[in-house]
């Protein structure tokens, strides 16, 4: 999956929320997040973030992140 970290916080563009073929964007509490079932691992919203917060949750570090848009996304 992919996740949302916290460069996107603050972030006014929805780029990403517009190219994602299975809509599993969600709003988080100050930012986006995506669900972690829902992502079909597609990709192509990584390049569209302006603020490149999107990134592949394989990358180190992100755990912490991974939770969060797990909760958030799982609130709505
Ligand atoms: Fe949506 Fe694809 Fe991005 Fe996953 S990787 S959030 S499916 S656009």
């Amino acid at each position: 999956t992919y996740i949302v970290n916290d460069s996107c916080i603050k972030c006014k563009y929805t780029d990403c929320v517009e190219v994602c073929p299975v809509d599993c964007f969600y709003e988080g509490e100050n930012m986006l997040v995506i669900h972690p079932d829902e992502c079909i691992d597609c990709g192509v919203c990584e390049p569209e973030c302006p603020a490149d917060a999107i990134r592949p949750d394989t990358e180190p570090g992100l755990e912490k992140w991974l939770e969060i848009n797990t909760k958030f996304a799982s609130i709505w």
